[in-house]
């Protein structure tokens, strides 16, 4: 049976376990809300990567206006739980889905986002027999390459068909500016996110020529945020990872001012060498896409590699790892991490202080 780990100490709990330091998170939260609420633009974190209503609602105490999602299940974790304004930034697509996305307007405001024509007559079929109205976004393609309406002139005439289709309101445009995320250059990095984000205020513009206003237009990463906030015409942006600080936003997306917070707490099993440790972590509790994971505490040490369930340290010169003992291992990308984990321990000076279950778990559909 597993007994509640609250007010352990971090040293007593087993592993592998995914931590969340509350004070640097609560630092970072501070962070992305100054930097919103100081443009003038809200905030609509991404979810996806956490996956906690408890979560949701800590960002929404600090201004969040909701939350954004990838899919319509994630998106009935959080109506369910009390979020009450949700964008589903992802294509949806099925009976079951479009069904579901209606019903689920009796508890919230669930907006979708479409960019194709096809999109439109099954999401609404369902929506007017569900007697709602679904809120939708159409997607512009910024220059990712991946969703999105390729041309102003698509996004005219999509606004038009979804505005023109009872069951659904148009309600604006959104984007993501996901293929700038990794330009090392900051100065190139500004100016290809100014020019993605212009396609999008490009967009919105003609739209409103046309007739349409855009209530909405949404965009925005962490990994790009601390520009694009900067750029007028959006009135929203979807950053929401940042929130953790993994090594891919501070180390290969370069964002400024935010401190790891989530790292998996492993025991040190082998001293098989002098030079070498290896952790009960692994590929099945750690992510180390686009970049390693690092030991917070030890930081001459160096992750060499990951298999499924071992992580094979070689220790700095100056520290000092004996079996049995416990070091707290921060994430290559935490949105990979948390879907290995059921719940989040939150702590603060060293004690366990809440448990967070990652209800969305699971939720891909
Ligand atoms: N918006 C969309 C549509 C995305 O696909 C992503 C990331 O994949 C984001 C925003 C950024 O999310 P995050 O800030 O968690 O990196």
């Amino acid at each position: 049976m597993l007994l509640s780990p609250i007010g352990l100490a971090v040293d007593q709990l087993d592993t592998p376990a995914l931590l969340l330091d509350l004070d640097a998170f609560e630092a970072n939260v501070r962070t992305m809300a100054d930097h919103f609420r100081s443009r003038s633009v809200s905030w609509r974190p991404h979810a996806k990567a956490f996956k906690s209503p408890a979560i949701a609602h800590a960002l929404a105490r600090a201004g969040a206006i909701g939350v954004t999602v990838a899919k319509v299940s994630e998106a009935e974790v959080m109506a369910g739980a009390g979020i009450r304004d949700i964008l589903v930034a992802h294509l949806v697509v099925g009976p079951s889905k479009v069904a579901r996305l209606a019903a689920l307007q009796r508890q919230a405001e669930v907006k979708a986002t479409v960019d194709h024509p096809d999109h439109l007559a099954p999401m609404a079929a369902a929506a007017r027999e569900a007697g709602v109205e679904v809120g939708v976004l159409v997607d512009v393609d910024l220059g990712m390459g991946r969703n999105g309406v390729r041309s102003v002139d698509d996004a005219v005439s999509l606004s038009r068909r979804v505005a023109d289709t009872p069951g659904l309101r148009f309600d604006g445009l959104m984007g993501y500016e996901g293929h700038t995320l990794f330009i090392p250059d900051q100065h190139t990095k500004r100016l290809a996110i100014g020019e993605a984000i212009g396609r999008l205020v490009e967009a919105k513009e003609a739209v409103e020529e046309a007739g349409l206003p855009c209530r909405i237009v949404s965009a925005g990463g962490t990994g790009s945020y601390q520009y694009t906030a900067d750029i007028p015409g959006l009135t929203e942006l979807q950053a929401g990872g940042g929130v953790f600080a993994c090594r891919y936003y501070t180390e290969v997306c370069r964002v400024v001012g935010h401190r790891p917070a989530i790292s998996v707490l492993a025991t040190v099993v082998g001293r098989p060498t002098p030079s070498l440790a290896i952790l009960d972590i692994g590929r099945k509790s750690i992510s180390d896409y686009q970049t390693p994971p690092v030991l917070l505490d030890y930081p001459s040490s160096t992750v060499i590699g990951l298999s499924a369930e071992h992580v094979k340290v070689e220790l700095g010169a100056d520290d000092r790892l004996s079996i049995g003992d416990r070091v707290r291992v921060v994430p290559g990308y935490s949105d990979f991490t948390f879907v290995l984990h059921d719940r989040i321990l939150a702590c603060r000076g060293g004690r366990v202080e809440a448990v967070w279950p990652l209800l969305g778990r699971g939720m891909l559909q």
